[in-house]
């Protein structure tokens, strides 16, 4: 078994190096680390230098995060350093954050400039706001867009899947029915699995080993076998994010087990 946890806040993670260890031990092969402010970018960036090829930072700017006084330090953090990333997120919109909606507007836009002119995949949060990031993504023309835990309306999700975007699965695909609903009509070719770790789940608190609960839920939920399903959101993590192909042997191998691809 070889998947990726392709979300995850490791820089909020007590147990950082018993928590990858027991990711490893799991059968997950690469975890992308998020950022989501200054502080939380910094650390990622760090957690991406002390575990090399096991952890891949994407740094952005979370509108949780945003506040007036530091956008400019923010965005300029951005764009000093995305040259050490696979990906430009945590951003977009949620209209339950405190910041108004115009304010996260303007951020979003300004942040998906730097995305485009970066050239990188961007990881999009988009509680409660769906078709407008979709909308803002587009006129942006960015190239590679994950809707991270998507759980919006079926009609913008098919425009997603339309334009090439992708979606990612959490573990609340075992409780969640706009998840569900979402990662049932999703063809499996544009849907990655994560944890959003240190996230709880009906009060178990996730680690990245906890991508294994997204992974059965999701084998099930589409009647297929878990290696499948493995095999192919991990093929679809290598290929959105561009990682090194160390578990391409393995993928290769599902259901030809007597051949040795090399
Ligand atoms: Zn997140």
């Amino acid at each position: 078994m070889h998947v990726i946890d392709s979300h995850a806040h490791l820089n909020e993670i007590n147990d950082i190096e018993g928590a990858l260890q027991r990711a490893r031990e799991a059968g997950v092969d690469k975890t992308i680390a998020i950022g989501m402010d200054l502080d939380s970018n910094r650390d990622t960036l760090e957690l991406a230098r002390r575990f090399p090829e096991f952890v891949f930072p994407a740094i952005g700017y979370h509108p949780w995060s945003i506040a007036a006084d530091q956008v400019e330090e923010n965005l300029a953090f951005i764009e000093e350093n995305l040259k050490h990333c696979i990906a430009l997120g945590e951003i977009g919109l949620d209209y339950r954050a405190k910041a108004k909606k115009k304010f996260q507007w303007e951020v979003f836009s300004r942040l998906l400039t730097i995305g485009k002119q970066s050239g990188l995949p961007v990881i999009i949060h988009s509680r409660f706001s769906h078709e407008r990031c979709h909308r803002m993504a587009v006129e942006a023309s960015i190239e590679k867009i994950i809707f991270h835990w998507y759980s919006g309306p079926l009609d913008i999700l098919d425009k997603i899947i339309a334009d090439g975007y992708y979606i990612s699965a959490t573990p609340a695909l075992a409780y969640s029915p706009h998840h569900k609903e979402a990662i049932e009509r999703a063809p499996l070719e544009h849907i990655l699995i994560e944890t959003d770790a240190p996230v709880e789940y009906e009060g178990r608190v996730t680690e990245p080993a906890d991508v294994l609960l997204t992974l059965h839920e999701l084998s099930r939920l589409k009647h297929m076998d878990a290696l499948e399903v493995a095999a192919v959101t991990t093929a679809n993590a290598i290929k959105f994010f561009k990682l090194p192909q160390s578990c391409s042997r393995d993928i290769n191998s599902v259901g030809k087990s007597n051949q040795h691809p090399d």
